[in-house]
């Protein structure tokens, strides 16, 4: 005779931001201030953002300096899309 199957349970959606984002909002630290994790938001597309709240006098804020290297090192995963784009281009 057969085993009859349990129907599966429903996997609920997770609720909150995934752990990799979380532990990148834990270990951001700007190199030029005293930055803060302001909170973690998920835009209409589905992409995590990580807001994080620089001084008022902070190159990083100001667009002076990037914070690349500060990213990288709290473990955040980095794109770089190069040129030229658009019609014509090889
Ligand atoms: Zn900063």
């Amino acid at each position: 005779m057969p085993k009859k199957r349990r129907p599966r349970k429903p996997v609920p959606a997770p609720s909150g931001p995934p752990k990799a984002i979380k532990k990148f909002a834990q270990q951001y630290r700007c190199s030029h201030c005293r930055s803060s994790v302001d909170g973690i938001v998920k835009d209409p597309f589905g992409i995590w953002h990580v807001m994080i709240g620089h001084d008022d006098t902070c190159p990083v804020l100001r667009g002076t300096l990037t914070d690349v290297h500060d990213a990288v090192r709290a473990g955040g995963v980095m794109g770089v899309i190069t040129g030229p784009f658009g019609e014509g281009a090889e």
